[in-house]
């Protein structure tokens, strides 16, 4: 499986990509955990992000598109999921001439949509685990112990860029560059809708609806 998963920040293409990567053994890539580590790290590319990332812009299309090759050509990836790259057209270009470079074909690309109101309300009571990248919701998906993740147990924060304004930023940068992706892949007939809305594990099931595979083994 190689797929990339298209959607408005908040749509829940983190939450998704982590399932479909667990159950189908897929490479994860996260252009926005790339950046949020290399941030963490202090990188020369990390610190170059940063103001991008905190007003809710994009960061330069050849800082992303460099990290996306560094990883597909330092060791072959035969299954894949993109999570949050590509985000414009021109990042779509380099990508295809990076699959071509790599001879990997796409499967499909996943188009989560949510409405704009909702995407507010999910993204302000998001909180996340900067130790393990876990995601949860203060009331759709709290974790066991408020403020704690599940998984490893680290303080859950919420993600500087999840204030309002930045949330709104984030959105207009989503209807002007990235919804162009999706005549694109239209175009190359790989794209499949898929309502973002409702349970996580409805979504989740929908997608491999689209996607046309059974269940992995645990959801
Ligand atoms: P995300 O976690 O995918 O919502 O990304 C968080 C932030 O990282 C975005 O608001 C951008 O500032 C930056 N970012 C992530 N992916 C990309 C990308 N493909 N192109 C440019 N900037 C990106």
């Amino acid at each position: 499986m190689r797929l990339i998963l298209l959607g408005p920040p908040g749509s829940g293409k983190g939450t998704q990509a982590q399932l479909l990567a667990r159950n189908f053994n897929l490479e994860h890539i996260s252009t926005g955990d790339l950046l949020r580590a290399a941030r963490a790290a202090g990188t020369p590319l990390g610190l170059r992000a940063k103001p991008y990332m905190d007003a809710g812009k994009l960061a330069p299309d050849e800082l992303v598109n460099d990290l996306v090759a560094e990883r597909f050509r330092r060791s072959r990836l035969e299954r894949f999921l993109m999570d949050g790259y590509p985000r414009s057209l021109s990042q779509a270009a380099s990508f295809d001439a990076l699959l071509r470079e790599q001879m990997l074909d796409l499967n499909a690309v996943v188009l989560l949509t949510v409405d704009d109101e909702e995407i507010v309300r999910r993204l302000s009571g998001r909180r996340t685990c900067p130790n393990c990248q876990a995601t949860y919701h203060v009331e759709n998906k709290p974790p066991k112990v408020p403020g704690v993740c599940d998984n490893c147990g680290h303080a859950l924060v919420q993600r500087s860029d999840d204030r309002p304004e930045t949330i709104r930023a984030r959105l207009m940068v989503y209807h002007k560059d990235t919804v162009e992706l999706i005549p694109h892949y239209r175009a190359q007939g790989l794209l499949r809708e898929v309502s973002g809305e409702g349970k996580i594990e409805d979504v989740y099931e929908n997608i491999l609806k689209v996607l046309n595979v059974k269940a992995g083994p645990s959801c």
